[in-house]
């Protein structure tokens, strides 16, 4: 069932788990998801990036609601990382009710401005926004320590973000990054804690490809509710795809996608017990 993302982090908060939310490009990405989601009776939202968007479109976003629509379990549909208004309000019109409108590549005055503006033309079309606060392109092995701080999300600038822009989640960098680790992570759970106190909205974490399972549980246990999983899960596709076709050339198509969806789905089903959601398909409590 097609449900609000909103409503799936609050409920996931409140008992102490988190959705798992996975970036698809295409039919059988959504399909892997939605999938894995129905064999462990686990909530899940489907994401799109604003690439996928592009070369997608309306019809990308209608697959998706009509795979989360007829799913038997929960599933949120929501635009990844956009920096564009035309882009936030072409999905809103396909019928996505849940968006993230990045502002994090500029400055903070500007960042509040972007976010703000989003949040209102979001919000008046009854859907949710979440913003991000901190930089997560930058990790502290290429960086100085001092620029390494600065862009991780401060707390107390968290509390004026989220009270100025009015956003309903809100992404947070502490030590997390996009794509590859290229050493183990280590998460400023102390910065994390702080956030969660400073703040009343659910919170997000990206870059959850290759984070270890003990800082998967401590993340939740300091308040993250969603983790947005794209790496990974774009490796299983394209594993699947060379794989396939290297053992059999003559390969036809439609195995080709039914081996994606396949492997895709393992990937998934992995992550949702790493962030606690199997068997947590039953009714929404908020
Ligand atoms: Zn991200």
């Amino acid at each position: 069932m097609l449900v609000s993302t909103l409503s799936l982090l609050r409920t996931a908060a409140e008992a102490g788990y988190a959705i798992g939310a996975f970036n698809v490009y295409n039919l059988e990405a959504a399909r892997a998801v939605v999938a894995a989601s129905e064999a462990n009776r686990s909530p899940a939202i489907l994401q799109i990036l604003p690439r996928a968007f592009e070369l997608g479109g309306a019809p990308l976003v209608k697959l998706c609601l009509a795979a989360a629509r007829d799913s038997s379990v929960p599933i949120s549909v929501h635009l990844d990382h956009s920096r564009s208004p035309d882009d936030i309000k072409a999905v809103l019109s396909a019928g996505l009710s849940s968006v993230m409108a990045d502002g994090s590549h500029l400055s903070y005055h500007d960042n509040v401005a972007f976010t703000q503006a989003m949040a209102d033309i979001v919000h008046k079309q009854g859907a949710v926004i979440e913003g991000e606060l901190g930089q997560l392109t930058g990790t502290e092995y290429v960086l100085p320590v001092s620029e390494y701080e600065e862009s991780l999300t401060d707390p107390d600038q968290a509390s004026d973000f989220v009270a100025k822009t009015g956003i309903d989640a809100l992404a947070v960098c502490i030590g997390n990054v996009h794509g590859r680790y290229p050493k183990e992570p280590r998460l400023d759970f102390d910065r994390l804690a702080a956030i969660r106190s400073a703040v009343a909205v659910p919170l997000v974490l990206h870059g959850a490809s290759g984070l270890n399972e003990s800082s998967v549980r401590r993340s939740i246990q300091l308040g993250i509710s969603k983790f947005n999983v794209n790496t990974e899960l774009r490796q299983a596709y394209l594993d699947a795809l060379r794989e396939s076709l290297h053992s059999s050339p003559s390969a036809d198509l439609p195995d080709l996608m039914q081996e994606a969806v396949a492997c895709m789905s393992k990937v998934v089903s992995m992550k949702l017990h790493l962030f606690g959601s199997v068997g947590k398909a039953g009714i929404l409590t908020t």
